[in-house]
């Protein structure tokens, strides 16, 4: 099969990219159990994404294990596709990302726990990965509640999103970021991690609060 447009991969090699992405994460500890679930575009009119399969464990994924999915989140080819593929197809619609990447990370809970308001970020050279300047203006990692229901979620993310912050965390759950292939997703996804990390380990000082 091959991609619907140019620079986009076919199915058996967005799974060959998101299985080797899957390991990498789980090795970070980012996908445990079968938790967390990654996309990447590979149609746009239509809009058709390449999504890991359910329930299966994120560091043994083959690149057969993925699900072609509409931009409704609903299984075009493939298997049973992750119950939170549809928020993936709303993501790329959203924000026009090619790769979504979704991981349940502890620092992301116990930030959005600490900070329901959103995640404030300044002064820190590593937003410069997330294409920002390093002493430019306070950014504001969106905090968003969880739901079971992929639209109340979505709308959520649309309402919250901050269009300079290629992220959004999901209260309770995880971290969701967003990149224009699974490179720059992993690169951006790593980085969101490494501040929510680093808010983390400074405390529940006044800092930073919302
Ligand atoms: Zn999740």
């Amino acid at each position: 099969m091959t991609g619907a447009g140019a620079g986009l991969p076919g199915l058996a090699e967005a799974g060959a990219a998101l299985a080797a992405e899957a390991a990498r994460f789980a090795s970070f500890g980012w996908m445990r159990g079968t938790s967390g679930n990654l996309s990447v575009v590979t149609g746009r009119e239509p809009l058709r994404l390449a999504v890991t399969a359910s329930a299966l464990d994120k560091g043994e994924l083959t690149a057969a294990d993925v699900v072609l999915i509409d931009g409704d989140g609903a299984a075009v080819a493939g298997g049973r596709p992750s119950a939170e593929a549809a928020l993936h197809a709303r993501v790329a619609r959203l924000t026009g990302a090619g790769a979504v990447v979704h991981v349940h990370t502890v620092a992301s809970v116990a930030m959005a726990r600490r900070r329901p308001g959103g995640i404030v970020l300044k002064d820190l050279e590593m937003l410069k990965g997330l294409g920002l300047p390093a002493d430019g203006p306070e950014v504001v990692l969106p905090v968003i509640g969880n739901s079971q229901d992929m639209r109340v979620l979505g709308d959520r993310l649309a309402a919250a999103r901050e269009p300079r912050m290629p992220a959004v965390v999901v209260a309770g759950h995880g971290l969701y970021a967003w990149g224009a292939d699974p490179r720059e997703a992993r690169h951006r996804t790593e980085i969101v991690e490494w501040l929510l990390e680093l808010e983390l380990l400074q405390g529940p000082g006044p800092a930073g609060g919302r």
